[in-house]
């Protein structure tokens, strides 16, 4: 179980040097050990910032005094309930060298804070009521968020979006339940507390309107995850000048030695407002050396786990196709593919049948690829309600419970048993708790707060 009973220490701010870094200490004597850190007598006022001067871990440190210092601080003391993690929570701002934030930790530690695991600030936030779990999660999104409209999107969430959106059906599967419940334990009542019609109606709407979150969330996922995009085709027909061109800047080795690019070249870019992952592989042709087979494994092993897969033609060598030992194209057969046909800026060039008409050099077809890359790229403007996995599965299975109470009503002709249709609502009820994290385990914690940073 985790426990809150402790105080936990942790340096929020990244790991190297910078302007400013923050000692986050957090728990029942988080005041106390700030009090053994800092020169400072007497309380902080809560919220407010106090400068003082930070002591020198060493032991024999004198008491008081600026010799004795290594450091200024600005302390700033958040007392429970009102602070991040619910509980007593005090920042010191120091200078950002990784030496005084180590000194500063280790004092901490002495003075009876433990260190933090990764995440275990805002688990404690959750685990103390002040946000549920999607805003936790959210925190993590927003760290990670690599564009402004995944930024976005976590910041809403932040804000408590994703609990707002399901509410409404919780309370609409709530209300249904309870009154199927009432059925079940008056039936001498004579009378049904929701009749058949009612009942469907009710669900109907349900299933709408989980229906809709799922669209959205659909659209939200690749928001949040971003597409991964790999580029193939044969030696030398262009691939790194369109992953160039694609990324704007000269990241991959452009050479007209055929086989040059034989590892993976990967780049994440915002295009249009969606994260996403260009992988340039290593021209995929028959070859006898063994480094350069290793790079076509791997350029095959990109395609294959791609959301979309790009296959460059060479506009100079006619219809040639891909050329490979066989076992190519059945990898892409599930895929989206796109074909573009290379180098039109070259006169007597002509694209191929259904293949977008590209040139690296003068930048012609670059922003239709763009568009077919992020499906039309507008669409991304706003921020979805649900955009995270674990979420959207989850809306999935009440969706389908609900569905299927619905068929199985109907297959009943009205007169199927409450209890039959009660267990499907419950399990898309319990579905969405889960959402929200008022039912959840410790491993599912433990899965989600592992990806946080430590400090956060
Ligand atoms: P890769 O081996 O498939 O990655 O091919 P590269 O991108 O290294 O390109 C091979 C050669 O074709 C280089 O000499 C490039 O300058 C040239 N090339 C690539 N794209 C274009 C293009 O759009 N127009 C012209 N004219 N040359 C290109």
């Amino acid at each position: 179980m985790f426990s809150t009973e402790d105080t936990i220490v942790a340096i929020a701010t990244p790991a190297g040097r910078g302007g400013i870094g923050v000692i986050r200490i957090s728990g029942p004597v988080a005041q106390q050990v700030a009090g053994r850190l800092v020169m400072h007598r007497g309380s902080f006022e809560p919220r407010h910032a106090t400068l003082t001067l930070v002591r020198a871990a060493a032991p024999a440190s004198p008491p008081s005094g600026p010799r004795s210092a290594i450091d200024q601080a600005i302390v700033t003391v958040f007392p429970e309930p009102s602070s991040y993690t619910g509980e007593d929570v005090v920042e010191l701002s120091v200078h950002g060298s990784p030496v005084v934030l180590r000194e500063v930790l280790q004092a901490a530690v002495r003075a009876g804070a433990r260190l933090a695991e990764p995440g275990e600030f805002t688990l404690r936030a959750f685990l103390n009521g002040r946000i549920d779990l999607p805003q936790a999660e959210a925190v993590a999104d927003l760290i990670d968020a690599a564009t402004p409209l995944q930024a976005r999107s976590a910041f809403d969430q932040l804000q408590g979006t994703v609990a707002a959106a399901i509410g409404d059906v919780e309370r609409d599967l709530f209300d249904v339940i309870a009154r199927l419940e009432a059925s079940i334990d008056f039936p001498d009542e004579g009378y049904h507390f929701i009749e058949p019609p009612t009942l469907d109606a009710e669900l109907a709407r349900i299933s709408s309107r989980l229906d809709q979150l799922l669209a959205v969330g659909r659209r939200g996922r690749l928001i949040r995850e971003g597409r991964t995009v790999a580029i193939i085709g044969s030696p030398n027909v262009g691939k790194s000048s369109l992953f160039n061109a694609l990324v704007g800047s000269a990241r991959a080795i452009v050479t007209d030695i055929p086989g040059t690019t034989r590892d993976l070249v990967s780049e994440t870019v915002d295009i249009d407002g969606l994260r996403v992952t260009l992988v340039d592989t290593a021209g995929i042709r028959d070859t006898g050396d063994v480094i350069e087979r290793e790079g076509i494994g791997r350029s095959l092993g990109a395609a294959s786990v791609a959301d979309l897969v790009v296959v460059v033609h060479d506009g100079t060598s006619g219809s040639v196709q891909l050329q490979s030992s066989g076992d190519t194209m059945p990898q892409l057969s599930e895929k989206r593919v796109v074909t573009v046909t290379s180098k039109c800026d070259i006169p007597g060039v002509r694209p191929l049948a259904g293949t977008i008409a590209i040139s690296s050099v003068t930048g012609d077809g670059i922003a239709e690829l763009r568009q077919l890359i992020t499906d039309g790229g507008s669409e991304y403007g706003d921020c979805p309600e649900i955009t995270n996995t674990r979420h959207l599965e989850l809306v999935d299975r009440a969706a389908s419970s609900v569905g299927g109470a619905r068929t199985a009503m109907k297959a009943a002709g009205g007169r199927l048993p409450e209890e039959f249709i009660l267990a499907d609502l419950q399990t898309a009820r319990d579905a969405l708790e889960e959402i929200s994290g008022r039912r959840t385990s410790e491993d599912l914690l433990a899965h989600i707060f592992e990806r946080f940073c430590v400090g956060k």
